[in-house]
């Protein structure tokens, strides 16, 4: 592998069997190359260069939406697992319990006060947050089944937002994941709890951290392409 500079951000290339050049970057912010052998640097400089506002598009949108602002309030919609739920507040009497159901595309908001906004925002946050931390917790073991026969020991796991990463992995074994994800389809949480579970293993992005991502997860690369395209969300 090498690794080559173009704007200040490193790329590393990966020579394989493949018969096109691909380019990537994942959810950590890395940007990749792959080419077939015998392509020379500078055709991919040269293409690298061609597609660069695309690469740095890419590098400042993928995670845009991380900091955007969301609404917790009657008549907005948050986004579960790629999909769009309308928040609707209702009020109910005191003697009925204030609980927040979800439905098919609604997310129902029961409270016994419906003018007061700031508790209501706090209400259907904080239950947003619970639910991606349990949808988190369960695909992180979920996916650990998959790859502990590799002899890859049980990561520590947390939540941390993020302004620019959808997750992290460091040497003492522990993962960060962004809340966050909450928001994209469930195929690409899987993805990214994925890559990170691989640098367990392997800790930068080298051949066999590929080779062992793919042996995990065949069709990474198309979960990487769908993050992609669920940037304009
Ligand atoms: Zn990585």
């Amino acid at each position: 592998m090498k690794k080559i500079s173009f704007q200040n951000i490193f790329i590393s290339v990966k020579f394989s069997n493949r018969k096109t050049i691909g380019i990537y970057v994942h959810p950590d912010k890395k940007v990749e190359v792959k080419a077939p052998y015998k392509t020379s640097l500078g055709r991919i400089k040269q293409l690298i260069e061609l597609k660069s506002p695309w690469i740095e598009k890419q590098l400042k949108e993928k995670y845009a939406r991380i900091e955007k602002k969301r609404e917790y309030k009657n008549g907005h919609t948050l986004k579960l697992l790629g999909q769009d739920y309308l928040i609707k507040v209702i009020q109910v009497e005191d003697f009925q319990e204030e609980q927040i159901i979800k439905e098919k595309k609604i997310i129902r908001v029961y409270v016994h006060d419906s003018n007061k906004k700031k508790r209501i925002s706090l209400f259907i946050e904080e239950w947003y947050r619970n639910e991606a931390l349990i949808f988190l917790a369960k695909k992180l073991e979920k996916c650990y089944q998959k790859i502990k026969k590799y002899n890859i020991p049980r990561p520590s796991f947390y939540l941390r937002y993020m302004k620019r990463r959808w997750g992290s992995c460091n040497a003492k074994g522990t993962i960060l994941l962004n809340p966050e994800m909450i928001a994209l389809p469930s195929h690409c949480i899987e993805y990214i709890i994925m890559h990170e579970l691989c640098h367990l293993k392997h800790l930068n992005h080298s051949k066999e951290f590929y080779h062992f991502l793919e042996t995990v997860m065949p069709d990474w690369e198309e979960h990487n392409q769908a993050l992609d395209s669920h940037l304009q969300v």
